[in-house]
């Protein structure tokens, strides 16, 4: 009889979170129900939202308490069906338990064809993190060619792909990232135009304005808190800032408190607007056609940032909001 272990909370992190504040624990294979199928899963998404889930701050339906077990986009293999909608040997994307067997309502699932790209890219290019940069990027901000594009955490999954989604609209793509690493890796292997390492720089002014002579047109932003703060002082009239994700605040204990700079949105008469991936859904279809055919054409590369097994799930997850990965986090679970 094969062993399932999943990935449960054992305590509240309080600020940075550490592996202790998991647990890898062994329970009954899960029986699915009609509607349902029987996955077994062979890669977890890692993202930073899940810190904002065991924060206590959201409302309490969507916080994880101690005990519970973590969840998340994943994609795996239905074992066992009872929907004629999918087939054992399917492969299925959907939000998962982070166990190695999952229930899940086939309605809530997504098949995925290993024939158009590997399966992994399912969590990635073509899954939730292209999707975020797709619209996030097009129908957000609107850029328009020969303007400058600039994306925070720009290595990570859906900066990476936002810097060359701006590439195929012919804007120029600027990366604020983490390492001199993550910088070559966006310049020489994704076609950045330029890129520097926040950590490095002594004056970040400076920095900004050597990577983006013109001024800031679009600012993709992955991270807030002071990398933005410096970022809305040279932002362009007119200027459009998307707020995608805040992860420097995730750990926070309060709110962090910052200059008051919402006058340069007035000087600059520029924009700017949060957005929620799931707002776009009745156009998902329609983002992954045309990110499938990017990816075919080689206009969008990818590296899949892999910790191998369920058991290393905990420092995976650690390790992402440290900044260890260069694009897209995942843990593999099985073959
Ligand atoms: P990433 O792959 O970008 O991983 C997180 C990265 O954030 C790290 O690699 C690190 O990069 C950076 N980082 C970590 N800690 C800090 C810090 N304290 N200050 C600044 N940067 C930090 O994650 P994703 O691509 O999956 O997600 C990016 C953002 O998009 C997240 O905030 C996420 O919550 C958000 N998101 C929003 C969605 C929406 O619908 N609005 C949907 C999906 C994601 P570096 O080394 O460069 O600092």
């Amino acid at each position: 009889m094969p062993v399932n272990r999943q990935v449960t909370l054992a305590d509240q992190p309080v600020g940075i979170p550490k592996e202790s504040d998991f647990r890898v624990v062994e329970s009954p294979i899960p029986n699915a129900k009609a509607g349902e199928v029987l996955i077994r899963t062979l890669y977890l998404s890692v993202d930073p939202y899940l810190r904002a889930r065991s924060s206590g701050r959201l409302p309490s339906a969507q916080n994880l308490t101690p005990g519970e077990v973590l969840a998340g986009g994943a994609v795996g293999q239905v074992i066992e069906s009872h929907d004629p909608r999918m087939a054992p040997n399917d492969i299925v994307e959907g939000m998962l338990d982070w166990q190695e067997y999952a229930t899940a309502h086939a309605k809530t699932l997504r098949k995925i064809d290993p024939q158009v790209a590997p399966i992994p890219t399912a969590l990635y290019a073509l899954g939730m993190p292209g999707l975020t940069a797709y619209f996030g990027l097009l129908d957000v901000c609107r850029p328009q060619p020969g303007e400058t594009v600039l994306v925070s955490a720009a290595a990570g999954a859906v900066g990476s792909l936002v810097g060359q989604i701006a590439k195929i609209k012919r804007c120029r793509a600027v990366g604020i990232t983490g390492s001199d690493q993550k910088v070559r890796y966006l310049t020489q292997e994704l076609g950045f135009d330029a890129a520097f390492n926040y950590h490095e720089s002594a004056d970040f002014q400076a920095s900004l304005k050597q990577v983006c002579p013109n001024g800031v047109d679009v600012y993709f932003d992955n991270v807030g808190g002071g990398v933005t703060d410096e970022v809305i002082r040279s932002l362009n009239t007119r200027a459009r800032v998307v707020l995608c994700g805040q992860t420097s605040q995730y750990n926070a204990e309060r709110p962090e408190m910052g200059p008051r700079w919402l006058d340069q949105l007035i000087i600059k008469q520029a924009r700017m607007e949060g957005f929620l991936v799931n707002q776009f859904s009745a156009r998902f279809d329609d983002g992954l056609r045309q990110l499938a055919i990017w990816l075919q054409q080689d206009k969008i590369r990818y590296h899949e940032d892999i910790v191998e097994g369920i058991e290393n799930a905990p420092r995976a997850y650690v390790g992402l909001l440290a900044g260890e990965n260069i694009g897209k986090r995942l843990v593999k679970v099985a073959a």
